[in-house]
């Protein structure tokens, strides 16, 4: 055996637990092809342990439409984790809740851990608000924000004060999310927390499973796992393959 795969095999011993960051379901994400039961079944013959759904949670169609109450549209929101964690139950993959938010103030992403129903209804508030309002009186102090793929195209670089963190590594094939220059950027700015994800949305284009969260345990919940990233105590992983070091 190589040294390298050595050394892979021992970290990878100490940090078992794989989670997928980043994943959208349809219909609730409209930009993503994979039902929930399906991403569930995907996620599960790919050997991961944990997966957050994070769809896209913004002033899109269905949020903004006026004939539908804000329960409506937040259970319209929720019933795509529901159902797969529903799935994920029956199969033995752990799923946890999380929120891509968009506030309307420009195109940014911000992925939201420590998340419940409460939480995103107080959210869903301040979407109009923009982020240093939410910061500031929306959003709970055990939750974690982190901006999402920050160099992608349209994207504009978020106050950092008002973060916990990036997602430096969003392996999304469909986009060049520059990951090198969000590296450095994390560094440069001593971002606490760092994340990679899939921004998992298609099937069958090398798009699943390129990203994970290796961890010593598996967080009960979205508010376990929020405390772990601020713990910090976890390795990343790409492709399934190449342990990274956040
Ligand atoms: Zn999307
Ligand atoms: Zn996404």
């Amino acid at each position: 055996m190589t040294t390298a795969r050595k050394i892979k095999e021992f970290v990878s011993e100490q940090y078992p637990y794989r989670t997928e960051m980043h994943a959208h379901t349809k219909p609730v994400s409209g930009c993503s092809e994979v039902p929930p039961e399906q991403l569930i079944e995907i996620y599960k013959n790919l050997g991961y342990h944990g997966i957050v759904i994070t769809n896209h949670f913004f002033m899109g169609d269905v949020f903004s439409d006026p004939s539908r109450s804000k329960e409506e549209k937040l259970r319209w929101y929720l019933a795509g984790y529901e159902e797969a964690k529903k799935a994920g139950d029956a199969c033995g993959l752990h799923v946890m809740l999380g929120a891509e938010l968009r506030f309307n103030e420009n195109f940014n992403d911000y992925l939201l851990y420590g998340v419940d129903y409460e939480i995103l209804s107080d959210a869903f508030d301040y979407l109009e608000q923009g982020l240093s309002v939410y910061r500031e009186k929306g959003m709970p102090k055990r939750g974690v924000l982190l901006q999402a793929h920050p160099f992608r195209s349209r994207m504009e670089l978020a106050d950092p004060s008002l973060l916990d963190g990036i997602e430096t590594l969003n392996m999304h094939p469909g986009h060049n999310s520059a990951v090198g220059l969000a590296i450095a950027y994390a560094k440069e700015n001593k971002f606490p927390i760092t994340v990679a994800g899939s921004d998992f949305h298609h099937i069958n284009r090398g798009h699943e499973g390129v990203a994970a969260l290796r961890t010593k345990v598996m967080p009960e919940d979205s508010f376990a796992l929020a405390n772990l990233l601020k713990q910090g105590d976890y390795v990343l992983e790409l492709g399934g393959e190449a342990i990274v070091f956040p």
